[in-house]
């Protein structure tokens, strides 16, 4: 409601969209805006872009005309909601830096999407959908080089993975309720002859989207992946951990709604993670996972990145976000190696250093040899991402590239 807004908003028209601004509840802290920022995709189907600060909030609103009051109060209302929850009462993380190598000289300083669109490099399909052409699917194969040597230095068994995973996966690891923003249903015509011949003789697309009576779709038994190593816990649970550990790798499509934050090749809907997985006992996954840090770093100084690791969270939904994000950030279960994207002055996650203690020996029931659940943690690479970051750092000309990867990649 109106009444609940800090201040007046204030408003300008244009035929197509409202743009509102008005005060959020609580003043929102600098750690926390680009989180909040990043969820108010998800407030309301007409927001097209928001914009928080810590004492304004601008949202772009779809309205063909002028918005209702009505309208307006319930989409600044449902914005007061989500500041509420994410950020009444929250406390800033002690950030922790593993390695700083921001400042690592790099000759390239444009936004690589121009020139990646422009020489046909990278078509987009829809948001978030990008057929990469020759020169990224090289930088990719260059990257997942290093990333199966990584493996290998581990022993890693190799593993392929299904796209799809079983609805009742994610729910015994609590993903819908910590992610079910960003969740993609994997859905099939019901098995009956009228829906299925209905459907094949009138099925067409309008701005973009199948006109299908909902009812003809089957109920939803899978969704599309949001993560490599899920699949690899689930075949592992209800039993005791062969040998007592398991490291394991595999690359595989992953999906993720991330709605109007679907910007360019840095946040894709459908991208491509390489894992390197360990289970066993705490120390191994701890002692193993700050090991592949260390043999990135050496990685990532030939190849000249500039970059920096530190602790991070889960891109938790709002009402868990609070609690799961503080939990996660005080055990120190999660370090991202951050590139730098020189054009904006920003970093972007790449890749990141992941253990969740016990939480998948406990859910899904992997023993150890002594009866304990085991322990997990996986080492986690954005393909498309890190290609995206080396051409924003390097640019599309392999001469500028360093002779390594011009070598191996150009
Ligand atoms: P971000 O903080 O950018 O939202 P994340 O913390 O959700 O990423 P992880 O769950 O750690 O990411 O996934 C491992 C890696 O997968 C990320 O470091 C990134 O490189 C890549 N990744 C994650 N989400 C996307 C996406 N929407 N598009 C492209 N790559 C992604
Ligand atoms: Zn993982
Ligand atoms: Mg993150």
């Amino acid at each position: 409601m109106c009444s609940d807004i800090a201040g007046k908003p204030e408003e300008a028209t244009t035929p197509d969209f409202t743009t509102l601004e008005f005060t959020p509840q609580v003043p929102i802290p600098d750690y926390l805006t680009g989180e909040i920022q990043s969820k108010l995709a998800y407030v309301d189907q007409q927001i097209l872009a928001a914009q928080v600060k810590e004492d304004q909030i601008t949202l772009k609103v779809a309205s063909p005309g002028d918005l209702t009051a009505e309208r307006r109060a319930e989409v600044i209302e449902k914005v007061q909601r989500v500041v509420l929850s994410m950020a009444k009462g929250a406390f800033k993380p002690k950030v922790q830096v593993l390695e700083d190598h921001l400042a690592r000289p790099v000759p390239y300083h444009s936004d690589p999407m121009t020139e990646l669109l422009a020489s046909g490099q990278i078509s987009q399909e829809a948001n978030g959908l990008f057929v990469l052409g020759p020169l990224i699917t090289r930088l990719v194969a260059y990257f997942e080089a290093q990333f199966l040597a990584l493996a290998d230095s581990f022993q890693a068994a190799p593993y392929r993975f299904p796209t799809l995973i079983p609805a009742g996966y994610l729910e015994r690891v609590n993903y819908f309720r910590a992610f079910p923003h960003s969740l993609t249903f994997a859905t099939h015509l019901r098995e009956d002859l009228e829906v299925i011949d209905n459907f094949a003789q009138h099925a067409a697309c309008e701005h973009s989207e199948l006109q299908t009576p909902p009812n003809s779709f089957a109920p939803i038994q899978a969704l599309l992946s949001p993560a490599v190593c899920y699949h690899l816990y689930f075949s592992l649970a209800d039993r005791p951990l062969p040998g007592g550990r398991v490291v394991a790798t595999a690359v595989g499509n992953c999906f993720r709604y991330e709605a109007i934050n679907l910007t360019s090749l840095e946040r894709l809907w459908n991208f491509t993670m390489r894992e390197v997985i360990f289970v066993g006992e705490k120390d191994f996954v701890l002692e193993n996972r700050e090991l592949a840090r260390q043999r990135m770093s050496q990685v990532f100084e030939r190849i000249g990145l500039a970059y920096r690791v530190e602790s991070a969270n889960d891109p938790f939904f709002i009402g868990e976000f609070r609690k799961q994000a503080a939990f996660q950030s005080a055990f120190q279960l999660k370090f991202e190696i951050r590139a730098r994207l020189p054009f904006k002055d920003a970093t972007l996650a790449v890749g990141s250093y992941n253990y969740h203690q016990d939480f998948f020996g406990r859910s899904l029931n992997i023993t150890l040899p002594d009866g304990a659940p085991a322990h997990t943690g996986c080492v986690a690479f954005g393909l498309e991402r890190i290609a995206f970051a080396f051409l924003a750092q390097y640019g599309l000309d392999p001469a500028s590239w360093p002779a390594e990867v011009r070598q191996l990649a150009a």
